[in-house]
């Protein structure tokens, strides 16, 4: 038992940036542990995913799973966690991660690590850290067979380079009607706007912005215009979506999405604990506030004391000057 299985998920007919991350989280594990890192593709289409650290790829496809079934899925990877033997069984933790992963952990009659930040091998066995409380402490999990874990999405390096597996189609046991529930229909959401969870830069608002249909609306322009030089993705605290300011996709924290991205830019936020909960994995924050006592500041790389009025059109224009842009 030193393999490692990777649910690696695709959309739009190539694998999601976080689904490669994961498979990267895996290659690495499978060589700290002697063995293969085995990815696993739902759908007719595997890309080359030797060339991202794949050992071995694993393909079920046909018409059984033809759309995304959380029901389904889930019993396709804990029969390939059952058949592959693996010491640890992987996918990310984004919403279809989340949706079907502990689902498939169950079958397999195991727990499942959520939200995981870290991977390592101690004592010959994989282990995982994840944040509990919070964000407030980390724990280390061992798991007494196979580790189920889903990762937090741009925590982990994706890798180039391995092998040129070939994609090996396995069988799908069960047929369309065996099914409790498929998705009938994907909504695409505004077209081309960056991720929150996804984006490697995150510009971020919270109530000190103010209402944009009133007194706050050129704070929110300024916001716009400062997330666009940066090529970064808005986000929002839950205060503002709330109040109907921004909508619930862009909502980061306990109760809305969790980021790390390289950069994280905190404007008018006051760092409550829950909101601390979806962004403290960040490499570098940066707050903005008019009062120094703000929480944000404890977290934050850089602070600067400021209105977001003064702050946030200056900073744009600085940057604007030093990225030619
Ligand atoms: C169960 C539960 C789950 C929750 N989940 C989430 C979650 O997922 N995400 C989340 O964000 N919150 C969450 N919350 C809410 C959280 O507790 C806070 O209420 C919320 O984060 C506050 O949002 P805020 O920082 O925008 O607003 P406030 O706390 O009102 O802070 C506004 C900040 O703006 C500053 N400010 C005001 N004017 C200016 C200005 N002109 N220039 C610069 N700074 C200014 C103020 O100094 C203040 O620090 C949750 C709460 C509960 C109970």
């Amino acid at each position: 038992m030193s393999d490692v299985l990777v649910f690696v998920e695709f959309s739009d007919g190539a694998a999601t940036k976080a689904g490669l991350q994961a498979l990267g989280a895996g290659s690495t594990l499978a060589k700290a542990l002697g063995g293969k890192a085995i990815a696993l593709v739902i759908g007719n289409n595997a890309g080359e995913l030797g060339k991202h650290g794949a050992d071995r790829v694993l393909v079920a496809g046909g018409d059984a799973v033809g759309s995304y079934s959380p029901d389904g899925f889930a019993r396709i990877v804990a029969e390939h966690a059952k058949s592959t033997g693996a010491a640890a069984v992987l996918a990310s933790a984004t919403p279809m991660g989340k949706d079907f992963f502990a689902r498939a952990a169950a079958i397999a009659k195991c727990g499942l690590a959520a939200d995981c930040v870290e991977l390592k091998v101690e004592g010959g066995k994989p282990r995982a850290v994840r944040p509990v409380f919070a964000g407030k402490a980390l724990a280390t999990v061992e798991a007494p067979g196979t580790l189920w874990a889903t990762l937090r999405p741009n925590v982990f390096a994706e890798v180039s380079g391995g092998s040129d597996a070939a994609p090996e189609t396995v069988p799908v046991t069960f047929g369309p009607g065996d099914l409790k529930a498929v998705v009938k229909e994907i909504v695409a959401g505004v077209k081309g706007k960056l991720d929150v969870a996804e984006a490697e830069i995150v510009v971020s608002g919270g109530r000190g912005l103010k209402d944009p249909a009133g007194e706050g609306k050129q704070n929110w322009a300024n916001l716009e215009a400062l997330a666009e030089t940066l090529g970064a993705a808005i986000g929002a605290s839950r205060a503002v979506v709330d109040a109907g300011w921004r909508g619930h996709g862009e909502q980061v924290g306990q109760t809305g999405k969790t980021v790390s991205p390289k950069l994280y830019i905190a404007c008018g936020i006051s760092g409550a604990i829950q909101h601390l909960a979806g962004m403290s994995g960040s490499k570098v924050i940066v707050a903005i506030n008019k009062d120094d006592n703000a929480p944000i500041f404890k977290v934050a790389d850089y602070g600067i004391v400021g209105t977001v009025e003064d702050v946030v059109p200056a900073l744009t224009a600085a940057l604007k000057e030093t990225l030619g842009s």
